[in-house]
């Protein structure tokens, strides 16, 4: 569904110039959850935006389903770690996450069911008449989450879509994830600094080498399915693929080595 060909960016020019992609290869398949790690500043974000349509790369291709990416795609949904920017504070709940659905050509009363089923999915029925900022920070993030829901996109790319929120809602935004991923078969590519983040809610664990940045390791995640916050961690499998993610991000692994 997505590929990634020899991607790289430049940001500035001269002197001042900043290489931050530096040719990264990647492939999606349709339904995977493809978790992007690295170190802090590697591009991360830069290799989510340049797939979002958002920024045009120095160099390489970014296909969506075999079409280039050359601007925001339509069938394309973005959940950002900063919710409080990303909803409409004077739009009601349910209004914020059916606005997108006009894109949809979809009839008054069909974005509103639309909005109602996704909003119940994350959890949040009865709070559609509520305003962004009557909620806490967690249920916000679950409106961005629904909105993205109701689209029903081909793609939904996540950028560090927990890191604004406490540990517990963090755990329980990643189940959410995982249960609405599960319920529509999307496909997912979560950006995130957190490695034990990323083998959790992950089928697959990309590593980015900091800038510029390359693929430095693509781990297949063959954990037993549900996963569970104490089981799934406290697996040995887990225990061994954490390590071996953390080896890769800080540069102390042989990045063939870890490449099926
Ligand atoms: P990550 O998401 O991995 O933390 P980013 O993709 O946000 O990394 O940024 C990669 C590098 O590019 C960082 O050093 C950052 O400072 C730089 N950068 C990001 N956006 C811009 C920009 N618009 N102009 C100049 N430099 C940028």
């Amino acid at each position: 569904m997505l590929e990634i060909s020899n991607l790289t960016h430049t940001y500035g020019s001269g002197p001042a110039a900043h290489h931050a992609l530096g040719g990264v290869d990647l492939s999606v398949a349709k339904g995977e959850l493809v978790c992007i790690v690295g170190p802090s500043g590697c591009g991360k974000s830069t290799l989510l935006r340049s797939v979002a349509g958002l920024l045009r790369p120095g160099g390489g291709e970014v296909l969506l389903n075999g079409t280039p990416v050359d601007q925001a795609p339509d069938n394309l949904a973005v959940v950002f770690q900063d919710y409080s920017r990303s909803l409409f504070p004077w739009m009601s709940v349910a209004d914020n996450v059916s606005l997108p659905l006009r894109r949809r050509k979809l009839d008054r009363r069909r974005r509103r069911e639309a909005a109602m089923e996704a909003l119940a999915q994350v959890g949040l029925g009865g709070a559609e008449g509520k305003y962004p900022w009557q909620l806490s920070g967690g249920m916000q993030q679950r409106v961005s989450i629904a909105r993205a829901l109701a689209y029903r996109p081909a793609l939904l790319l996540m950028d560090e879509p927990f890191g604004s929120v406490d540990a517990q809602t963090r755990e329980d935004l990643e189940d959410l994830t995982l249960r609405v991923r599960g319920h529509h078969n999307m496909t997912i590519l979560l950006i995130t600094h957190d490695i034990d983040e990323s083998v959790y809610v992950g089928d697959r664990v990309v590593v980015l080498s900091k800038a510029p940045a390359k693929v430095v390791g693509d781990l297949r995640v063959d954990l037993p399915c549900p996963r569970d916050q104490i089981t799934t961690r406290e697996h040995p499998g887990f225990v061994h693929l954490r390590a071996e993610v953390g080896r890769l991000v800080r540069g102390l692994r042989n990045p063939s080595a870890a490449t099926p």
